[in-house]
């Protein structure tokens, strides 16, 4: 087998489990290895490290697919892999009709994503080694997930760091363009061709849930002892009072925090996107659910609906903010950060005076130290305290590998604003 040594001076980054190596680590090459294939990573004095599958021009050189020396890398390999990772799921989550089934790296298969929605499986292959497998992935997850149907969604515009095209198609059994999943018990009808990614964002689906007691208020709630902080003043709004909260949900996309909130009891919610597919979808949501009435639909930029908002002296009880990665790599973050403090201070500027700011980052090159450092900044020039309510990541269905940052990317809080004055 051909064999990758890597450089004395490296960062032993491979040892503390991060499944990349770069071409700038590599010192000397063995053999001639060909995309896809197989090979041996070893240090500098020739001790085995890995196996990984090679790349001849992609920065990422080697992706590790075990550390043991001995294991075949073969059809048996994955579908164990596969079966290993639908098995964790099984055990962990309580409910895993639908879910994130397979999370690459994390699940010791670089560069295959799998999401099943009930009866579908939809399938994301982001590397070149991986899409030349396609036949034991098809056969693996037909095998292990239970599935009628698997769908290819391998349109993310990274692949062409791999030198891979587009590519979408039913690779098993009749696939459905629509299908309809349970999240929280709540129904949602996936696009599985048209929506983003591979239709659905699962890791905030426990987010999602952690809303509830946010948007539930009732008449009958007194207020609590903490609510009387700001009595005397004339245009006090105690959020208990009301019967649900007014919602503002931006960057909706197919309404899922949305529907969310009606469901846990808002008493109304407007979905603000820019994708008219998406709010198309959230509309259909709304209608699937018994929301439409309660549901308002606005298709527009949110960086200008939250400007206008501010002008036309809109409040809500809870302002939802879940944008798309500002930044996809480094260079882009400090743009990114200038983005995440616009959005942030505008929507705690909507929020009533002891309501909720729901706020979501799914940038992996942001630190949550540096994003909490944004929000501090926009909470000082909002005039606002914030106290921090909930801190979440990715769901269980997303495991993170700790030696591996990029796959920390998702930041979840829930902060109460209150004005300072
Ligand atoms: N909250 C959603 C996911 C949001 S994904 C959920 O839980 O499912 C980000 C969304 O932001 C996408 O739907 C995209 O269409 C939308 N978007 C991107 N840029 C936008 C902008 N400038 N203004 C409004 N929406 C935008």
């Amino acid at each position: 087998m051909n064999e990758i040594l890597l450089k004395k001076t490296r960062k032993h980054r491979l040892e503390q489990g991060h499944p990349w190596v770069y071409r700038s680590e590599i010192e000397k090459m063995i053999g001639e290895p060909q995309t896809g294939e197989v090979v041996l990573i070893k240090n500098h004095q020739g001790h085995f490290l890995a196996q990984g599958f090679y790349h001849q021009s992609s920065q990422i050189a080697v992706r590790v697919v075990t550390y043991v020396e001995k294991e075949q890398v073969d059809e048996r390999w994955l579908r164990e892999r596969v079966k290993t990772a639908w098995q964790y799921r099984k055990r962990i989550l309580r409910h895993t009709a639908s879910c994130r089934a397979v999370y690459g790296e994390a699940d010791g298969v670089p560069g295959l994503i799998v999401d099943k929605y009930d009866q579908v499986a939809v399938v994301q292959i982001l590397s070149a080694a991986m899409a030349q497998r396609k036949e034991w992935i098809t056969k693996a997850l037909s095998d292990t997930l239970g599935v009628t149907a698997i769908y290819e969604r391998s349109d993310a515009p990274v692949r062409a760091l791999e030198g891979l095209e587009p590519e979408t198609g039913c690779l098993f059994g009749t696939c459905p363009e629509v299908v309809q999943i349970k999240e929280n018990g709540l129904l949602l009808e996936i696009n599985l061709v048209e929506g983003q990614k591979t239709g659905h964002f699962f890791d905030q689906k426990e987010n999602r849930a952690a809303i509830a007691p946010f948007v539930r208020w009732s008449v009958d709630e007194k207020p609590r002892p903490d609510q009387h902080y700001d009595e005397s003043r004339a245009n006090l709004q105690i959020p208990s009072m009301r019967v649900g909260a007014e919602v503002l949900d931006c960057f909706s996309h197919t309404g899922s925090f949305a529907m969310h909130a009606l469901m846990y009891g808002a008493a109304r919610v407007t979905l603000v996107d820019s994708s008219a597919v998406a709010l198309e979808q959230a509309k259909v949501n709304a209608k699937l659910n018994g929301f439409a009435d309660r549901s308002q639909f606005e298709l527009a930029n949110a960086f200008d609906y939250l400007r206008k908002a501010e002008q036309e002296k809109m409040l809500f009880d809870v302002v939802i903010l879940d944008p798309p990665a500002f930044a996809k790599n480094k260079k882009a973050v400090a743009q990114a950060l200038k983005g995440y403090k616009e959005i942030n201070l505008r929507g705690m500027k909507l929020v009533k005076d002891g309501g909720f700011l729901v706020t979501a980052s799914c940038s992996s090159p942001v630190s949550p130290q540096s994003w909490f450092e944004v929000m501090q900044d926009a909470a000082t020039d909002a005039h606002k305290i914030l106290r921090l309510i909930e801190f979440r990541s990715a769901g269980k269905d997303h495991p993170q590998l700790l030696g591996m940052p990029e796959n920390d990317y998702l930041k979840f809080a829930i902060f109460e604003v209150k004005s300072r004055r």
